[in-house]
């Protein structure tokens, strides 16, 4: 009797355990997959974005990048991954300024700390998630990331020609009222009571130019007329002098 209630006990406890088989299996049926089946799904294959895979300039849509070849990266980096070269050009205004030749860079040796990324001050480098770079030739890991052709240096502008004509002009103006002023000053200190009708329009006559020179300019003409006036006193106080001379 007992070896049947065992039976039926055990064919109990079987049906169960078959049931929440089926049920696991069953809900396996409508999970979503998580496996993928690479290479078939190559093209549609989900990588998370913040996935490191290799280093990569960032190219506009206009295809420019916002390296301005400081060398930070390359300073940063701690397995000597980035070798840039930099080259020195020269701009429409005459300046000269740093440019990016070309940016080496070696996959086989970068540890993927993100340390150039992070120091970077135009934000102009980022990783790409893009992780099928096996090869099968080490030197083919170095890569070049300044890959787009270069670019020519902008042209000036007709408001930037304009401004630098008026920059030009304008210290050509200065530097003639300056040297007018000089020659007032110097016009009124040498002016003497023993010849002042020789020296006195001579000396009125360059100060009239060195104001009509730097008319407009409030400062120039401060500085004219405080050189005007210091020429004065100096004439003053030397007859002064010589008019007490003169009565001892
Ligand atoms: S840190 Fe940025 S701007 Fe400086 S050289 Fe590297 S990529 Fe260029
Ligand atoms: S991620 Fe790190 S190791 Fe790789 S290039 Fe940048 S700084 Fe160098």
């Amino acid at each position: 009797m007992g070896s049947v209630k065992e039976y039926f006990s055990n064919l109990g406890s079987g049906i169960a355990s078959l049931v929440k088989g089926m049920q696991v299996t069953g809900k396996e049926f409508v999970t979503p997959k998580i496996t993928e089946e690479y290479p078939d799904n190559r093209d549609n294959l989900p990588v998370a974005d913040r996935f490191r895979a290799i280093l990569t300039l960032k190219y506009d849509d206009q295809g420019d990048h916002k390296c301005i070849a400081c060398g930070t990266c390359e300073r940063v980096c701690p397995n000597n991954t980035i070798s840039l070269d930099i080259k020195t050009v020269e701009t429409w205004d005459g300046k000269k300024k740093k440019k990016l030749d070309k940016y080496h860079y070696d996959l086989g040796s970068c540890t993927f700390c993100q340390l150039c990324v992070t120091s970077c001050p135009t934000d102009a480098l980022e990783f790409s998630n893009d992780f099928e770079q096996a090869l099968y030739t080490r030197s083919k890991l170095v890569k070049l990331l300044n890959y787009l052709p270069e670019k020519p240096e902008p042209q000036p502008t007709p408001e930037q020609i304009e401004k630098m004509k008026a920059e030009k002009e304008a210290k050509i103006a200065a530097a003639k009222a300056a040297a007018e002023a000089k020659k007032a000053a110097a016009a009124g200190a040498a002016a003497t009571p023993a010849a002042p009708a020789a020296q006195a329009p001579a000396a009125d006559d360059a100060a009239a130019k060195a104001l009509a020179a730097a008319k407009g300019d409030p400062e120039k003409e401060a500085k004219i007329r405080a050189a005007l006036e210091k020429a004065a006193a100096l004439k003053a106080k030397r007859e002064a002098e010589k008019n007490a001379g003169a009565a001892n």
